[in-house]
């Protein structure tokens, strides 16, 4: 037998889970299709290496969904402060939440904590049914719509078929959607590490040769670090024994949060560059990393992820509502243009940061840091990075402007 469903969402991460929240709020029946059931329940420590930097936009669609307030219950930390600087060249850039209209910048979360919330906040929503473990194998096009089959060989349809499933998509492949990018041949270390000074709520940035070291403040006192490395490099220092390991990064640090006491767990993640060349097929759509793949030095990627979730379904509702058929590829067309455009101009920022401060050249250097002193010093420049950092863009989806779109 054959369970047919309006849309079934396939990945249930963040951003998955995220677009089958939004979609089942608005009463379509939902099924989100997780390849492993997701961790629900965890002790207090050690906090998960896996961080997200999440904005104000990206709370907003949370909140919207119901999931926030139980984030907020399994912990989240604000941060107020951003300091960013060069450590060639000297030059600093501040952000402060007193310069806007804001309490904080964002949240440093887990990204456990926002999985599950989300899955928590499914399991009250009467329309949509969660699949785990399930992993989709096949994808075919028929009359109806799209046919999924799952790896133990049950068959689901749906009018349409969102792809959450990750930068490596097998859905995108399967739809044959080609990808366009490149590997940055740089890897994000990732690990949580005890300081002699406080975090003071600040996410802290320091931009050296190799790429740049973030200190992101957590709720028990201690720091989630994002270090980008040359590939090489942090394969070298995930096999150093943790005290040699606190050295290197106290001397990377600059001694910004005193001595560096104590690490946990170590992993590093190959950083790439990539998007996918079309957003939408006959009766599908792409999601979050599936469509968009950026580098981590501004902490974007999920949060451009929850921006797709909140749009597709808000163009999905508003379809359904007009007594449209979800077949149709107005919509589709529509959210393609709405995102791809958005996403491409993140990305390519991030991009290019990237490469402006792996430039050694000391003529360039002294310029690099003389722009980021200059955008320092003018309130209206740091006003705008501000705003879009925080993810407040013009043409935002209704839920992340705190609307509701059902
Ligand atoms: C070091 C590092 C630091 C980062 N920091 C930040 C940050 O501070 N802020 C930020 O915004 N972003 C950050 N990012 C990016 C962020 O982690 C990603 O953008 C985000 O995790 C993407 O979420 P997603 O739900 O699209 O995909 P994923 O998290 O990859 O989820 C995909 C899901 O699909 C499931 N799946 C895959 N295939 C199948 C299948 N065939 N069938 C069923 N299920 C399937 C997987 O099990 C998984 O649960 C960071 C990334 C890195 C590497």
């Amino acid at each position: 037998m054959t369970d047919r469903y309006e849309v079934i969402v396939c990945g249930g991460g963040m951003v998955g889970a995220a677009a089958a929240c939004a979609l089942a709020q608005g009463g379509v029946k939902v099924a989100l299709l997780e390849r492993f059931n997701p961790e629900r329940q965890w002790p207090a420590e050690p906090i998960d290496i896996r961080i997200s930097a999440l904005t104000k936009a990206s709370q907003n669609v949370l909140e919207m969904v119901g999931a926030w307030p139980c984030m907020v219950q399994r912990g989240v930390c604000a941060y107020r402060d951003m300091r960013v600087w060069d450590a060639r060249g000297g030059g600093e850039l501040h952000f402060d939440c007193a310069d806007t209209a804001f309490s904080e910048l964002g949240h440093l979360v887990e990204n456990r904590t926002t999985v599950a919330a989300l899955w928590d906040m499914l399991d009250t929503l009467p329309s949509a049914t969660c699949i785990t473990p399930a992993a989709v194998v096949d994808m075919q096009l028929n009359e109806n719509g799209r046919q999924l089959r799952l790896e133990d060989g049950r068959i689901l349809e749906a009018d349409l078929v969102i792809a959450a499933d990750g930068r490596d998509s097998a859905l995108r492949s399967m739809a044959g959607i080609a990808v366009t990018g490149w590997e940055y041949r740089q890897d994000g270390l990732v690990a949580t590490v005890s300081t002699e000074m406080s975090h003071q709520s600040t996410a802290w940035q320091r931009f050296l040769d190799e790429g740049p070291l973030a200190f992101l403040p957590l709720k028990n006192g201690q720091c989630s670090i994002v270090w980008t490395l040359r590939s090489e490099t942090a394969k070298s220092h995930l096999a150093l024994a943790d005290k040699d390991f606190l050295q290197v990064l106290e001397q990377a640090s600059g001694g910004i949060l005193g001595k560096m006491l104590d690490v946990g767990p170590r992993a590093a993640f190959p950083l790439r560059f990539q998007y996918a060349n079309r957003y939408t097929d006959q009766h599908f759509a792409l999601c979050g990393d599936a469509a968009h793949a950026m580098h981590p030095l501004a902490g974007q990627g999920v949060n451009a992820g929850l921006l797709d979730a909140a749009a597709i379904a808000e163009l999905v509702i508003q379809t359904k509502r007009e007594k449209r058929p979800l077949s149709s590829s107005r919509f589709l067309r529509r959210y393609e243009r709405w995102r791809k455009g958005d996403n491409l101009v993140m990305m390519s920022s991030m991009d290019a940061l990237n490469k402006t401060y792996r430039v050694t050249d000391g003529s360039f250097v002294s310029l690099r840091s003389a722009g980021m002193n200059q955008v320092n010093n003018s309130a209206l420049i740091k006003a705008y990075f501000n705003h879009y950092a925080m993810g407040l863009r013009d043409d935002l989806p209704k839920l992340a402007k705190r609307q509701i779109c059902w």
